[in-house]
């Protein structure tokens, strides 16, 4: 099975020989005594990568998420300060817990939650931020760490999009409270579903592993439920082939650092074109090569995307405002802080996600930055 050459998707995994062995080797073994053997040796090479005490293996992101509010305490009355500008998962947590999320503006550099908007955001009912690390791209955590101590927030930190990327030498996932990622299969590590939460407060992973398994306290033999709860596990052979790409974790984001350089050369030329950004003192694995092209070119990211498709090349919008989608229509109260001109959405009116997932080459980054030429000209 193999893609047909003349569509370029917009993303997918790089797996290799050594993933398929681990996860026939899984099928075959992770049973009896050894059923976790896969699912402790990815989360013991996952905590280290990231550099965090714990990790946990889970079904999704949108597990872990949900895990890190419940463990929190989080729930009905309780507001969530989270960015406008990303993708629902970030956010329909802070609803399955009975919480508000209250959604703030971004910044234009970064794409990345503002923590001005989060300061003015804050009321007495606020318990949390969740900010994202969006494309890549790293939030401006010594401020978002110095407002959530300030008023004593938690801080979780959803970087799903952005494993390998780093914020003054610490790598994304260790900067919040408990840090979240997904291994679904656009993602830069992919086991085709899966996620986990990272945290180095023991008494957070303490609850997270209760939470986790039916109110079950780690080591219970007996079955003896102390509270209901949730059933979050990441199957065996999801770990075998998240251990894999573990393994290769530096030579996969070279190639990300690779796919962007591709681009950045290439396109250097379009003039008003932004890409992702790498402020001073971090580093962006660059999970999604994104252009943000100035508003005088005329088009929406949506005509973007159709002169994409009318050329081979599959494409995605920048994630659109959540505020503004029919899932969060009647919640207007939670829109209240949001300026009446966000800067988060003239960049998801005009942005697009090219192709990046580990199938692009340089010619293909070719094909599609000519593409774009002919479709930017003003
Ligand atoms: C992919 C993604 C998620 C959700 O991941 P799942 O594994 O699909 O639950 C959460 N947040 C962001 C920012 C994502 O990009």
């Amino acid at each position: 099975m193999s893609i047909a050459d003349d569509f370029l998707p917009v993303a997918g995994p790089s797996i290799t020989d050594r993933e398929v062995a681990y996860a026939a080797d899984a099928a075959r073994n992770a049973w009896y005594q050894n059923h976790n053997a896969f699912n402790a040796r990815f989360e013991a090479l996952f905590a280290e990568t990231v550099g965090a005490k714990h990790a946990v293996s889970l079904p999704h992101c949108t597990a872990a998420i949900h895990l890190a509010l419940a463990a929190r305490g989080i729930g009905p009355g309780d507001e969530v300060i989270v960015p406008d500008v990303t993708w629902i998962a970030s956010v329909a947590p802070v609803s399955y817990v009975g919480a508000t999320p209250v959604f703030v503006d971004s910044l234009k550099e970064t794409w990345c939650i503002d923590p001005d908007a989060v300061v003015a955001a804050i009321t007495d009912k606020t318990r949390a931020i969740i900010a994202v690390d969006l494309y890549g791209s790293m939030a401006d955590w010594q401020r978002l760490r110095a407002i959530a101590d300030a008023h004593d927030l938690f801080l979780l930190e959803d970087s799903a999009e952005a494993l390998g990327s780093t914020y003054a030498g610490q790598q994304a996932g260790s900067l919040g409270d408990i840090g979240v990622f997904s291994f679904h299969g656009s993602k830069t590590v992919a086991t085709g579903e899966g996620g986990m939460l990272v945290t180095s407060d023991d008494a957070l992973h303490a609850r997270v592993m209760t939470l986790r398994d039916h109110g079950r306290p780690p080591g219970d033999r007996f079955f003896l439920n102390t509270e209901v709860a949730f059933k979050y596990k990441m199957s065996a052979v999801q770990a075998a082939l998240g251990l894999g790409q573990m393994e290769r974790f530096d030579e996969l984001i070279a190639q990300k650092r690779q796919i962007f350089a591709w681009y950045r050369d290439r396109l250097a030329n379009l003039q008003g074109v932004a890409l992702n950004t790498e402020p001073a003192g971090t580093s962006n694995s660059y999970w999604m090569v994104t252009i943000v092209p100035d508003a005088d070119y005329g088009l929406d990211k949506f005509a973007i995307m159709e002169g994409l498709k009318a050329r081979g090349i599959d494409s995605r919008p920048f994630f659109t405002p959540l505020s503004t989608l029919p899932a969060y229509a009647e919640r207007p109260e939670s829109a209240r802080f949001l300026p009446s001109d966000p800067v988060g959405h003239e960049i998801a009116r005009v942005g697009v996600n090219l192709p990046s997932g580990y199938h692009m080459d340089e010619a293909k980054v070719n094909r599609v930055a000519a593409a774009l030429e002919e479709i930017l000209r003003r």
